[in-house]
C-alpha cells in the first residue's frame, strides 16, 4: 500500500526504521527484530540502504518479507551517491517485481576518496526521484533537516534545494532526527511559506544510551536541550535509568507534536524491538494502532 493512501485514511501515522543485515546482525536476527517490531502495528517500516557499505543486497529483501510476512507495508530506501544510474533502474525493476511501492530517494553520505559528482551516478536525490518517478508507479519519499544538512551553508539555501526535490515528484519528507520541538515547528513553518506542502513525519530517535551520542552526533549533529543533556548527565553510567529517561523523553515529545497537528512519526527503531516496545506501552490511548486493530 501506497503511503499517501495511508495517510489517506488515518493521520498522524507511527512508522518504524529497521537496518539490513551487518557485522553485528545477521539477516535472520534483523527479521527476527522485525517481527518483534510488527507486533506494535506501526502504519508501516521503513528498511534503510547502505551508501557504500555492504548492507544494499537486503533492503528490497526485507522490505518485501515485511509485506509478504509479516503485513506491514513497506519503503525500501535507495540512496545514488554510490549507486550508478543503471543499478538504479535494476533496483527500481527488482522493488516493482517484489510489489514495493514506495521510496525513500536519497543521495547518501559522499565516501571519503570517492569520486563526486561524477557522470555514471546521480548527483542529488533531486536526480534520483526524477528517475525514479520514469521507472514506475511509486510514492516516493525523501529527507529534510530541520536543522539543516551538514554541507550546507545555512538552512535557507537548504531548503531551496528542498522545494526544487519536492517539485521532481515527491510525496512526503521524513526528518533527521531532532529533540527540540520547537526548532521542528519552525522548521515546518518555514517550508510551507516556502509552498512545500507535502506531509512531513517527524523524525524520533529515543536517546536510551550514553554511547548513543557519539553516532547521532556523527549522523545529524542534532542539538541536545538543556533538559536532555541533563538527563544524560545524571544517568548516563545507570544502563536502567538512561534507557526510561530516553524513552519518557522520546514519548513526551511525540505526544507534543501528536498535540500539534503532525503529519507522523517517524521511530529510528535501530533494530531494538524493546525500544519499540517500551516507546509504544509509553503511547498507549495516544496512538491509535493500524486498521483499526487493537493496541
Ligand atoms: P540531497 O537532497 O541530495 O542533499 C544533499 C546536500 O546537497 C544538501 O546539503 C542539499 O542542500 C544539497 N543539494 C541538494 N540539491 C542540490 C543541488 N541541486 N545543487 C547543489 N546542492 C544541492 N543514508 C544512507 O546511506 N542510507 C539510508 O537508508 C538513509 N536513510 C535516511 C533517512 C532519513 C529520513 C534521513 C533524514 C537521512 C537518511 N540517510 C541515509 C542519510 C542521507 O543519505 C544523508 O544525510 C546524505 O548526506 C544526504 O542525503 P539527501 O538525500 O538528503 O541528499
Amino acid at each position: 500500500m501506497k503511503i499517501k493512501d495511508i495517510l489517506e485514511k488515518k493521520r498522524p501515522t507511527v512508522s518504524f526504521e529497521i537496518f539490513p543485515p551487518n557485522a553485528r546482525m545477521s539477516l535472520g536476527q534483523v527479521m527476527a527484530a522485525a517481527a518483534r517490531m510488527a507486533v506494535q502495528e506501526p502504519d508501516f517500516m521503513s528498511v534503510t540502504y547502505g551508501a557504500a557499505g555492504g548492507t544494499k543486497a537486503n533492503t528490497v529483501k526485507i522490505a518485501s518479507a515485511l509485506q509478504d510476512y509479516l503485513g506491514i507495508p513497506s519503503i525500501a530506501h535507495l540512496t545514488c551517491v554510490a549507486t550508478d544510474k543503471e543499478q538504479v533502474k535494476a533496483i527500481a525493476v527488482e522493488m516493482r517485481e517484489a510489489g514495493i511501492e514506495n521510496v525513500l530517494a536519497l543521495r547518501g553520505d559522499v565516501p571519503a576518496g570517492m569520486d563526486y559528482p561524477s557522470p555514471e551516478r546521480y548527483a542529488h536525490a533531486s536526480e534520483l526521484i526524477t528517475e525514479i518517478r520514469s521507472l514506475g508507479d511509486f510514492c516516493i519519499g525523501a529527507a529534510c533537516y530541520p536543522e539543516g544538512h551538514p554541507e550546507s551553508p545555512d538552512l535557507e539555501t537548504d531548503i531551496c534545494y528542498l522545494k526544487e526535490k519536492v517539485d521532481c515528484g515527491c510525496d512526503f519528507l521524513t526528518t533527521q532526527m531532532f529533540y527540540d520541538n520547537d526548532l521542528f515547528r519552525e522548521y515546518l513553518y518555514r517550508l510551507r511559506g516556502k509552498g512545500i506542502n507535502v506531509p512531513v513525519f517527524a523524525g524520533i530517535m529515543p536517546l536510551t544510551s550514553a554511547s548513543q551520542l557519539k553516532r547521532i552526533d556523527s549522523l545529524s549533529g542534532a542539538r541536545l536541550p538543556e533538559r536532555l543533556s541533563r538527563m544524560v548527565g545524571r544517568f548516563a553510567d545507570q544502563p536502567e535509568a538512561m534507557m526510561q529517561a530516553g524513552i519518557v523523553y522520546a514519548a513526551e515529545q511525540i505526544i507534543d507534536l501528536l498535540a500539534s497537528g503532525v503529519d507522523g512519526i517517524h521511530v529510528y527503531t535501530m533494530n531494538r524491538p524493546e525500544v519499540a516496545a517500551r516507546l509504544m506501552e509509553s503511547l498507549k490511548g495516544v496512538v491509535t494502532p493500524r486498521d483499526g486493530g487493537k493496541r
